[in-house]
């Protein structure tokens, strides 16, 4: 088995190098090679030695996830369902804009967070992406832009928004980004990779202290009534702790706001109080305001609100000084909009469910 180098940050990658009895240097002339001028091969990597070159090729790779399919939306969004190696799916989605092109990178296979209007919730969890899953779905999408348009901007901004809680994945995800922020890898500034979470205020604090990247928060609901039956997890962090947490966060980084998500959802929260009620709540915490008008999807008990209801909220928002952004709904097409991400999750925690009511059932000992 070879050693795959897509998921080793610059410094293990020199360590590694310099066990092989090569300066440390040498790793950042791999990364430049494989990362920014997209080398196939080792043997391209003209300027290290041939007989490096041999060993690099025995040893180690490049390896990302198997394209299973890739889906264009007829506005430009592109869906990639890659297969990892135990069978498992996951998907990642590729927004060109005018001035950005973003990717919404999956964190795991599936999600344990039931948040109740959210299709990745109805595939259960299996497992949390390693490293390689990580990197490799920006390193797919970055090699494929590189491809169709040399000259290019390729990726500019990665939000972990796709499938799965990138807080509950904490260690491979951060790692994950630093790769992304890496001059030598993809070299993407603090404001362009956004990690999106469900409110894990102990999650929030250890990232402020470990890695330099933009905060989403999924807030959705103005109070804690609400937000307890649409994102379960508030019932452990309510949201004047979430709140804390957020400020706290942006306290540690110059200029930095918290952007708050707000998946908009006929008759449920997105009536002209809740807006005021938001407002308010967000008072005094650095935020800019996302709102997603709700993504439907098979068996979904939500609807999107009517166009006008949408823009009263989010002018509402806006007189209350906020910076509010009424999200285009984009590659609805092919199910690649916020929420109606599923891949092919191999759900282990509905089967652990159903067999243990099985055992249950049949009154054997657990
Ligand atoms: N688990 C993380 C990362 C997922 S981000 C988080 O919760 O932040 C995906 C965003 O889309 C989240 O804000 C999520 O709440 C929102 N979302 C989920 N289902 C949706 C749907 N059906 N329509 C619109 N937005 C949805």
């Amino acid at each position: 088995m070879r050693v795959n180098l897509l998921g080793m940050t610059r410094q293990t990658l020199r360590t590694w190098v310099a066990e092989l009895g090569e300066h440390p240097y040498r790793a950042d002339q791999v990364m430049k090679w494989a990362y920014h001028r997209g080398a196939a091969s080792f043997e391209e990597m003209t300027d290290l030695s041939m007989s490096f070159r041999d060993r690099l090729g025995a040893l180690a790779e490049f390896k990302a996830p198997r394209v299973e399919s890739v889906q264009q939306s007829s506005d430009g969004t592109r869906k990639w369902l890659l297969r990892l190696d135990d069978g498992n799916a996951i998907e990642t989605v590729l927004i060109p804009e005018e001035r950005r092109t973003t990717l919404c990178v999956s964190s795991q296979v599936g999600c344990a967070l039931n948040c109740s209007f959210c299709s990745t919730a109805t595939q259960g969890f299996s497992r949390n992406l390693n490293v390689q899953e990580i990197v490799g779905q920006v390193w797919l999408a970055h090699h494929a832009l590189a491809e169709e348009d040399p000259d290019g901007p390729g990726i500019t901004n990665v939000v972990l928004m796709g499938m799965g809680e990138p807080l509950l994945n904490f260690d491979n995800v951060v790692e994950a980004m630093n790769i992304m922020r890496d001059d030598m890898a993809f070299g993407l500034a603090r404001r362009r990779v956004t990690l999106s979470t469900s409110g894990l205020v102990p999650g929030i604090d250890r990232l402020r202290e470990v890695c330099d990247v933009s905060l989403a928060v999924s807030l959705h609901a103005p109070d804690d009534e609400l937000r307890n039956t649409l994102v379960p997890i508030n019932r452990k962090y309510p949201i004047a702790e979430l709140l804390a947490a957020c400020e706290r966060y942006v306290a540690a980084r110059p200029r930095a706001r918290v952007t708050f998500e707000y998946t908009l959802m006929a008759g449920v929260n997105d009536s002209p109080a809740q807006a005021r009620a938001l407002a308010r709540a967000l008072e005094g915490v650095p935020a800019k305001i996302n709102l997603i008008p709700f993504n439907p999807y098979p068996g979904a008990a939500y609807r999107r609100p009517a166009q006008a209801d949408m823009q009263k909220f989010v002018d509402i928002l806006h007189r209350a000084g906020y910076t509010t952004t009424l999200r285009r709904t984009r590659g609805d097409d092919i199910d690649a909009a916020c929420g109606q991400l599923v891949g092919r999750v191999q759900d282990r925690t509905r089967r652990q469910e159903r067999f243990r009511a099985r055992l249950q059932n049949e009154g054997a000992p657990e």
